[in-house]
């Protein structure tokens, strides 16, 4: 499979512009959160920059206060699900299990997880 890094046939590019639908969880001027459609916890949310990077160290170079802000976001999210309680996982390459190449913080929370 070839990594993808354009903007114009990026699949999350398409959720944050409405063309493809999401459950939305939260937005504002930079940021965009919805529902993983294929959940790996009770509460499984994406956090995503509205603009394109690749993966999370290409933002955090080009916009550390941007990476920031998606830091604060998880916590806001899992305060509100589970305590404060989460897991946040980048994804970073395929060989990672990277595979959509617009950079996306994984929300792991609403459950207790001991593994
Ligand atoms: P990655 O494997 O770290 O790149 O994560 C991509 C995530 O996007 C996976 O957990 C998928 O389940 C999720 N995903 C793929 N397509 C969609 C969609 O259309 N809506 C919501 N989540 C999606």
């Amino acid at each position: 499979m070839v990594e993808s890094h354009a903007e114009d046939d990026c699949l999350f590019c398409g959720i944050i512009a409405g063309r493809v639908p999401s459950e939305k969880v939260y937005e504002d001027e930079s940021l965009y959160a919805f529902k993983d459609v294929n959940p790996k916890a009770a509460v499984h949310v994406l956090i995503v920059p509205k603009r394109h990077y690749a993966n999370v160290a290409e933002l955090a170079a080009a916009d550390p206060e941007l990476l920031a802000s998606m830091v604060i976001k998880a916590q806001d999210i899992a305060d509100q699900a589970f305590h404060g309680a989460y897991r946040l996982i980048f994804n970073t390459g395929k060989d990672a299990g990277q595979s959509v190449f617009h950079v996306h913080a994984h929300v792991l929370t609403g459950e207790v997880m001991d593994e």
